[in-house]
């Protein structure tokens, strides 16, 4: 995924960018970057966070640069931020999200004769450099933004600096937020994670709303573009993405992942389920259990915990074999927790399977008599394509799309694959005992999407539910 920040301040703006990005740094484990209007122009730094973290990678850019205007970001894929110089004067920008028609808008690009794509990497065209190309091809940033958000066909949330401040535009159907803050002494911030700016003293001003572009500078925020109507926030943003205290419209993290774990709680009281406790996979698994557990009356343990002093990283690197391995070795059981016990487990989602049916597979060695899962999502039916999601690269990769499969004896129609989302059939029941066969688990029930929609308590409408049902 990945996640931006940006400040301009009164006086010195670089501890509170440093910091502010570093606050990002559970959204994307590959680079991470700064871009500060200096006395001598863009001062830029980017680095490889795969290895370190942030702020070990920067304290020697954050110690050299000096400016009042400074944007940077934690990145999943690209090196950014870019410097740009174009007709539209210079400027340094970053972006989240993910671009599908990249060849075809690089193309585009190309029949106006003038452009040229510097920024390769892996053969292909870094997306934000393509995004600021987008931008160049109108006569006024603001026009270039919209223009930019009209052509991408996925999601675009992006940061633009020039001297004197930066617009700031949410993604055109806001699947990624954009929050602005404010210091008692006129600093603003613009920020992915609402939590970001809080130890640095800013109190939020207002969240954009889907499209919405504001310039912010030292005279303070300016309106350039209005939100849209249409809203399709990421559901995962709260199901796995976001940071225990981050929100987002309006809603925390970790509230409506307690809300979920009730919902939960209270559809399995009519099963008669007896436990021995209720655990969460660490981390984004913990809320859901701990309001699972406050719901059933169930102890709430933890039988097997992270070992955070080195492993404290909740991404880990892009191969999934070593993150498998990565994954295994974090976890450290407590026997006395899980010998003869009967045990629920709650994990934000299943998506490809492979993590759990190990973690599970571990509990049983470690001497469990029952291990009940209980995902804080339904079955994950479509690969993303509007954000970077970490977790999912093709359809066949998911764990129910692979079972359906099989079920069906080979690819399904739209018709046959939509009696899979419907929990109230006979399909339905046959995909979800065939994963919890294949996974090992004692039972296994996945909430159902009006669960999920109730735990966050935005209407359905406003979010993108894509994973689940298809829709667009
Ligand atoms: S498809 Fe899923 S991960 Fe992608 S934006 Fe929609 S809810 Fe989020």
């Amino acid at each position: 995924m990945g996640g931006i920040f940006g400040t301009v301040s009164k006086g010195d703006c670089v501890t509170d960018l440093y910091f502010g990005i570093d606050y990002h740094s559970h959204l994307g484990t590959r680079r991470g970057g700064m871009a500060v209007y200096t006395e001598n122009g863009f001062d830029r730094s980017i680095h490889s966070i795969e290895n370190a973290q942030f702020r070990t990678k920067f304290e020697d850019a954050a110690a050299r640069m000096h400016g009042h205007v400074g944007i940077g970001c934690i990145s999943d894929t690209e090196p950014q931020p870019l410097i740009i110089r174009s007709r539209l004067g210079q400027f340094a920008i970053t972006t989240v999200g993910r671009i599908n028609n990249m060849e075809e808008l690089a193309d585009e690009a190309f029949e106006g004769g003038r452009t040229q794509f510097l920024e390769m990497s892996g053969n292909r065209i870094n997306p934000t450099e393509l995004v600021a190309a987008l931008i160049n091809q109108k006569s006024s940033i603001p026009e270039g933004i919209r223009h930019a958000q009209q052509k991408i066909d996925g999601s675009m949330t992006l940061l633009l600096a020039t001297a004197e401040g930066i617009y700031a535009a949410r993604d055109y159907l806001g699947r990624t937020p954009l929050i602005l803050g404010e210091k008692w002494d006129g600093s603003l911030c613009v920020s992915f994670e609402s939590h970001a700016y809080m130890n640095l003293g800013y109190h939020t001003l207002r969240e954009l709303g889907p499209g919405e572009v504001v310039y912010l500078s030292q005279n303070g925020v300016q309106d350039i573009l209005p939100p849209c109507e249409k809203k399709r926030v990421c559901t995962f943003l709260w199901t796995y993405y976001g940071y225990p205290t981050a929100t987002y419209e309006g809603i925390n993290v970790e509230s409506s992942r307690y809300r979920c774990g009730a919902l939960m709680a209270k559809k399995d009281a009519q099963d008669g389920l007896e436990l021995d406790s209720v655990g969460g996979i660490p981390d984004s698994g913990l809320a859901a259990a701990i309001g699972y557990a406050n719901e059933s009356g169930v102890p709430f343990h933890r039988p097997f915990m992270k070992y955070t002093p080195t492993w404290s990283r909740s991404f880990m690197p892009q191969d999934q074999k070593m993150r498998n391995l990565v994954a295994h070795m974090k976890l450290i059981p407590v026997h006395d927790l899980i010998r003869d016990k009967k045990l629920l487990f709650i994990d934000d989602s299943i998506v490809r399977g492979t993590q759990l049916r190990e973690t599970v597979d571990f509990l049983y060695e470690s001497g469990a008599r029952e291990v009940h899962v209980r995902p804080a999502c339904p079955p994950i039916l479509y690969g993303c394509k509007y954000i970077n999601f970490s977790r999912s690269t093709s359809d066949m990769d998911l764990i129910a799309r692979r079972v359906i499969v099989r079920l069906e004896g080979g690819v399904p129609s739209e018709e046959r694959l939509a009696l899979y989302k419907d929990a109230s059939t006979q399909e339905y029941a046959a995909m979800v005992e065939e994963i919890r066969e294949e996974m090992h688990f004692t039972s296994l029930k996945f909430p159902s999407l009006d669960m999920l929609v109730e735990s966050i308590g935005l209407p359905e409408c406003e979010l993108c539910t894509y994973c689940w049902n298809g829709r667009e």
